[in-house]
Parts: structure tokens; C-alpha cells; sequence
């Protein structure tokens, strides 16, 4: 209720405040710390969720005439590749929908431009349960990455991208703010009648507040990212949720019963989906899971099934929960 040595809220407070300002920057170094982010690279926290991102990106990062690779790997991928091809010229360079986007593209089974001013790939993909194991090599072509689903459950190299976004409600805290890192030689492509708000340069320059920034949510987001901190890092997450994912692949290994979608070498940390012997299996499942406490298990309506959505934030005594579950419906009904 009292923002610290304040007395009264940040809720109220001036967003030109020097308490509010130095809670901005006090996010921004935490955020450097944790990640280990050159100096090169400003951090930007901007409104419009990740989506905003699927048509800023081109709007800045794209010369006239300039053209850009997407690689599509599930939902959000083919939401991000309809928007910027709204905006410019943006050719499919690898695609895993043929297989019901059950892995992503391996190096060779992608066809990069050299040309290209960006290649845009997905980190992890919801929907799927799949998840990149390192970045897609795409030599010296800037790497653009939509994180908003895995960013901070694992170390970082951000010299390898040139630009990140991740909206922040799945792994850094509460919708409203959407975290964008980027390398500062990028900025300059941007258009000159780009209107302000969607021009990364003026939000750069207004240090992420040239209009009214998310206060609370950027709040929320520091306090996250302290947490990660205080945890252990980066490396400590990543091991955390590697030993959460493995507790239910290795349910889904061990089982008949138990079907998982993704292949086992681009299985998602973040998102387990799994399919049963039959849809009405399924809905029993999930109905009886919920039952007991545990919730939103139902899939995407385009895969079917089953989808835990573990992450960073959730707990490993949770995943264990589940797995017990699982047992018990294989066993009474399997
Ligand atoms: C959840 C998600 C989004 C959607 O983010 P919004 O902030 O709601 O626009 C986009 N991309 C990925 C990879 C996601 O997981």
C-alpha cells in the first residue's frame, strides 16, 4: 500500500517521480544482472503485449525494399508471420506445420535468406509444448526472438539475438508491460514517419517513458526478477524446471496410457501436452483433475488433450501432484 519511504502508493505516484523513476531503472539493472546483458543492448519495457511486437518489429527493423525470414512453429509463430507480412516483405524460411507442429526445424531443414534484414523464430511454442534447444543458426543476419513463453527459465546469450520481446504474464509477472531487449545499432533503421509509439528509438530515448509506462507492472516485473535472483539465477531456474519437466516426461516415457505430442529432443520446460486413449478420456481427466485442485489442464482446442503449463513461478511439489494423479487415472481407468 506504501511504496517504500514514500507514504503513499506507487499506484499514485508521478511516473516523472524520482522514486518511480529509480524503480524503472533499479528493474532495468536487475533485469542486466540476472540475464548478463552487453551494454550494447537497451532495455525497453513497452505496452501492446507480445502481439504489438508481431508488427513492430517489421515496422522497424525492415529497410524499404528489405525483406525478412519467419520461421513458423506453432500459433503465436503464424499470428507474428500474418502480421508482418501486413507490413513488408516476409518469406516463410522453415515450417514444422505439416507434422502438427510436433518439433522445430532442425538447421537443415531450414532455408535462410542470406538477404534477409532479420530471421523472427519463436522460443517456445504453448500450444505445442515445443521448445527451440539452442537458437536456429542464422550467421551474421540479426536473430529476432518472440521469448514471451520461456524468457528467464534458462541463461541467455543476448549478444547472440538482435532483438527479444516476451510479454511478461507467462514468466516475469502480470500482463501490461512487455520486456524488449535490443541491440543498439538497430535502432537507427527505424523510418522517420514512424509514429512515435510504435518507434523503438523514442522509447529508447524516453528510457521506456516517453508516454505513460506500466508502472505497476514493471513494479511487479522487478520484484520477479529479484526473486529469479535471490533463487539462484538463471542456471539454477533452468535446472529447476528441467527436473519439473522430467518428472512428467518421464510419466509420459513409462506409459502407455500416456501419449506426449511434442518429440522428445524439442520438448517444452514450460508446457507438457499429452494426449489419452480417447477425447472422452481427456475430458474426464481434466474434469477430475480440476476436481482436485488442478486447474486449466485442458489442450488447445488445435492439438486436443492435455497441456500443464509449468512455469518458471510454479512449483515443483505441484508437478509432483499431477504425476500422482496421472497413476491413479491410468490405474482406475486405463
Ligand atoms: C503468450 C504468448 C504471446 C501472446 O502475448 P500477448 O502479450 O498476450 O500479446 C505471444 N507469443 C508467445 C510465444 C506467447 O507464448
Amino acid at each position: 500500500m506504501e511504496f517504500p519511504g514514500v507514504g503513499m502508493s506507487l499506484l499514485e505516484m508521478s511516473h516523472r517521480s524520482k522514486p518511480v523513476v529509480a524503480m524503472i531503472e533499479s528493474a532495468e539493472e536487475d533485469i542486466r544482472q540476472l540475464a548478463g546483458i552487453p551494454d550494447n543492448y537497451r532495455v525497453l519495457f513497452l505496452q501492446g503485449g507480445a502481439s504489438l511486437q508481431f508488427s513492430m518489429v517489421p515496422m522497424n527493423l525492415l529497410t524499404p525494399n528489405g525483406k525478412a525470414d519467419h520461421i513458423v512453429t506453432g500459433n503465436f509463430a503464424k499470428l507474428a508471420l500474418q502480421d508482418a507480412q501486413k507490413v513488408g516483405n516476409i518469406r516463410v524460411a522453415g515450417s514444422t506445420e505439416d507434422s502438427n507442429f510436433d518439433h522445430v526445424p532442425s538447421q537443415d531443414e531450414l532455408d535462410l535468406d542470406p538477404g534477409a534484414e532479420y530471421v523472427h523464430f519463436t522460443g517456445n511454442n504453448t500450444i505445442y509444448g515445443t521448445q527451440w534447444p539452442t537458437e536456429p543458426d542464422v550467421g551474421d543476419v540479426p536473430l529476432v526472438a518472440d521469448l514471451s513463453s520461456n524468457i528467464f527459465s534458462k541463461p541467455i546469450d543476448v549478444s547472440r539475438y538482435g532483438l527479444v520481446y516476451a510479454g511478461a504474464q507467462k514468466n516475469l509477472g502480470a500482463a501490461g508491460v512487455t520486456l524488449i531487449l535490443v541491440r543498439d545499432d538497430l535502432l537507427s533503421r527505424s523510418p522517420e514517419n514512424l509514429p512515435a509509439m510504435l518507434k523503438y528509438s523514442v522509447h529508447a530515448k524516453g528510457k521506456s517513458a516517453h508516454n505513460t509506462p506500466p508502472v505497476f507492472s514493471i513494479y511487479i516485473l522487478g520484484l520477479v526478477v529479484k526473486w529469479l535472483a535471490q533463487q539462484g539465477g538463471l542456471e539454477h531456474m533452468e535446472r529447476l524446471n528441467q527436473d519439473k519437466a522430467k518428472l512428467l516426461y518421464d510419466e509420459l516415457d513409462s506409459s502407455e496410457f500416456f501419449r506426449g505430442h511434442a518429440l522428445p529432443e524439442h520438448r517444452s520446460l514450460m508446457n507438457v501436452t499429452f494426449r489419452l486413449p480417447n477425447p472422452e478420456l481427456e475430458t474426464r481427466f481434466a474434469t477430475e483433475a480440476t476436481a482436485e485442485g488442478m486447474v486449466e489442464l485442458k489442450g488447445h482446442r488445435s492439438v486436443g488433450g492435455i497441456r500443464a503449463s509449468i512455469y518458471n513461478a510454479f512449483p515443483k511439489e505441484g508437478v509432483a501432484t499431477l504425476v500422482s494423479f496421472m497413476k491413479e487415472f491410468e490405474r482406475t481407468h486405463g
